[in-house]
């Protein structure tokens, strides 16, 4: 319980007239940085709050654990939009990113799809909605936020209730960068009531920029503009990049550490996996009779789970590791491919020297500048 103390932390100077909109008479703490534990373990009577960019609210709140009697709640910045002051739970962790896929088919169908979803495999076309609120809903139970939500495909326009998916999302987690990832190739066809309802719930897309993508670029600019919807196209995707492995080396770590995905942990179907290969992979052993690790999950509903431990298991090495490449190579984009025209080359890393040797330390000396830049490129402003 709170004294009547109020403390606010925040990291820029423009956010101060909102602090004292939303909490006159508290006192305001200059913190470009997560307040530090020492700081935070005299406040413990006090209600706490921390107006600070997203990125930083997973730290700040790890430091608060120790206030088992305050209340602490955030406001993030970089979200997109400006939410109302969210009380968090401090026993519980953050996730950093969650990725879902609620489509499993595509309109493009490219070479080499890091989804696997240019495949022929039996399933349903969707990922069942009422499935998805229950899996997202433990979500919440598990963590006190995640920071980024991403909602892709296959393309996730497909699936007439885009808007529903969007909805839950947001009104679980208030405090998540929200976005539809889409090729962007159907948003012209799509009803306007569906993308005014994405906007209005504060997500955005992000537009992956595929040579067809490119060509319609003003017309979905225009559309999305006239409908108040927030979107960002990526630079031109001309190549992709391979990185499954014949055989599987010993050692997980490397490729691990290299990885650029190894945040992208993926939500469906009542699990959660560490990135989208270890949990899209049985496509690929489903089309090719090959038999890469399906073992690379943390069941949600198991009543034991525990947000910590699973925060630890999708942050560390694991057995699919041992199948990708420390090193992706290039494979130039192609659409529209049929499931038969597909290779196991369009994914597979030849073993040669340059493929083993080479790019590995190539990708390991620009890995943090790669990670920080598709950040910044990816990263909104308020
Ligand atoms: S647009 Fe291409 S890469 Fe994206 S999901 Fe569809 S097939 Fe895969
Ligand atoms: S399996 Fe490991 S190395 Fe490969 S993409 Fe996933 S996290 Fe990265």
């Amino acid at each position: 319980m709170s004294d009547g103390r109020t403390v606010v932390f925040y990291d820029k100077e423009n956010k101060l007239d909102r602090a004292a909109k939303l909490f006159p008479g508290a006192e305001r703490r200059f913190s470009p940085d997560a307040p530090k534990e020492s700081e935070l373990r005299s406040l413990s009577e006090c209600t706490v709050v921390f107006m600070l960019e997203n990125g930083k609210l997973r730290d700040a709140a790890e430091n608060c654990r120790l206030l088992q009697n305050a209340d602490v709640f955030v406001v993030p910045s970089g979200i997109g939009y400006t939410p109302d002051p969210i009380k968090i739970d401090c026993s519980k962790t953050r996730l950093n990113y969650v990725e879902t896929e609620i489509s499993r088919v595509c309109n493009l169908n490219c070479r080499g799809c890091c989804d696997f979803i240019n495949l022929k495999v039996k399933e349903e076309p969707f990922y069942d909605f009422e499935l998805f609120c229950r899996d997202i809903s433990r979500l919440k139970e598990l963590f006190w936020g995640i920071a980024q939500i991403r909602i892709m495909g296959g393309e996730p326009f497909l699936n007439p209730r885009v808007a529903d998916y969007v909805e839950k999302a947001r009104a679980l987690f208030p405090d998540s960068d929200l976005r539809v990832v889409t090729n962007g190739l159907l948003l012209t066809k799509t009803p306007e009531e569906t993308l005014k309802r994405i906007a209005a719930a504060s997500c955005s897309l992000d537009i992956s920029a595929y040579p067809p993508t490119w060509k319609q670029k003003k017309d979905i600019s225009r559309l999305l503009d006239s409908l108040g919807v927030k979107y960002s196209f990526s630079v031109p995707m001309v190549v992709f990049f391979k990185n499954v492995l014949e055989k599987p080396v010993d050692d997980p770590a490397p490729a691990h550490r290299n990885c650029i995905f190894s945040h992208c942990h993926m939500l469906g179907n009542g699990r959660i996996t560490p990135c989208s290969f270890a949990f899209c992979i049985y496509r690929f052993n489903r089309h090719f009779g090959t038999s890469y690790p399906e073992t690379d999950f943390v069941d949600i509903h198991d009543p034991s789970a525990d947000g910590r431990r699973i925060y630890e298991r999708l942050s560390t090495p694991h057995e699919f590791c041992k199948y990708c490449g420390a090193g992706m190579t290039p494979i130039l984009w192609k659409g529209r491919n049929a499931p038969a025209d597909a290779r196991r080359e369009d994914w597979l890393i030849a073993d040669t020297f340059l493929n083993t040797k080479v790019a590995p330390a190539i990708q390991g000396a620009a890995r943090k500048s790669a990670v920080a830049l598709r950040s910044k490129i990816r990263d909104k402003q308020d």
